[in-house]
């Protein structure tokens, strides 16, 4: 499943290429996720004034209205003037004066939707409860403690739940939690503003070193340039399950939270 790094790098593959470019055309393939909640054709005429990015949905911002695009489980955007008639899995593509934006996407949990703006409906809907952004100036140490001050539950799971700060997914969870000696299992609201600091910056330097790097964890994940990844984490606890810990060697323990598995060091994080 594609992960806030490899949206990013998706955006920053095209984001230059297709900014002021003209809408010439725009097509569906079979149904995706959400219906597209305007006539493909309507789009034709449009500029594209910047592509933007809120959690995992990327927004294309145009003269006039919102495109809203997400990678869903297997999705992943190509942008090139010169790409091969729609295939059986491309479900989506904006004809532009600068090239054309494709959605491939085989297992259509993706989608694509239109909207007049950000604070309209379906945008305001699906865009509500985002947290912070991890890689944004919002994302602030105090707000954070705050946020997780409010919140019962493992700190792990808060971090999933995506509504305190979005864009920390399964793996990485387990790596900022050790990265900050944390354990997945104490609860949010009783972490001490220095711990909470700490994972702060955990989250910060694994998500900005997954972008650096042009992604993270899919293997057949692949920007919008066709360049498929030569990025896998590298992960220091996530699926190392009974190795020993890098930092003390202590074995790697495996346990499951809210049916996700949670990998963490019992001596470095308590
Ligand atoms: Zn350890």
């Amino acid at each position: 499943m594609p992960e806030l790094p490899e949206v990013e790098v998706t955006r920053r593959s095209f984001a230059e290429r297709i900014r002021g470019a003209r809408v010439l055309s725009a097509a569906m393939g079979k149904p995706l996720r959400w219906p597209l909640g305007i006539e493909p054709g309507m789009l034709a005429g449009r500029t594209v004034r910047e592509v933007g990015r809120r959690g995992k949905y990327l927004l294309l911002w145009m003269d006039e209205g919102v495109l809203l695009i997400h990678l869903g489980m297997s999705g992943s955007l190509n942008f090139s003037s010169q790409l091969p008639p729609l295939g059986a899995h491309d479900h989506f593509d904006l004809v532009t004066s600068a090239g054309t934006l494709r959605l491939h996407d085989p297992r259509r949990f993706g989608a694509v939707v239109w909207a007049e703006s950000e604070h309209a409906d379906p945008a305001r809907k699906l865009l509500a409860g985002l947290g912070m952004e991890p890689l944004g100036e919002d994302f602030d140490a105090a707000r954070f403690h705050a946020g997780l001050k409010l919140r019962r539950a493992p700190i792990k799971q808060v971090l999933l739940a995506g509504d305190v700060v979005v864009g920390v997914g399964n793996i990485y969870a387990s790596e900022v939690l050790f990265l900050a000696g944390i354990r997945p299992t104490v609860r949010a609201s009783r972490l001490s503003r220095i711990r909470t600091d700490r994972l702060h910056a955990a989250i910060r330097e694994v998500l900005a070193r997954a972008v650096e790097r042009g992604g993270s964890t899919l293997r057949d994940f692949s920007n919008a340039f066709g360049e498929t990844g030569h990025f896998q984490l590298e992960a220091a606890v996530y699926g190392r399950a009974a190795q020993p810990c890098g930092r003390c060697g202590t074995p790697i323990r495996l346990i499951r939270q809210g049916q996700r598995s949670t990998f963490f060091c019992p001596e470095c994080q308590a």
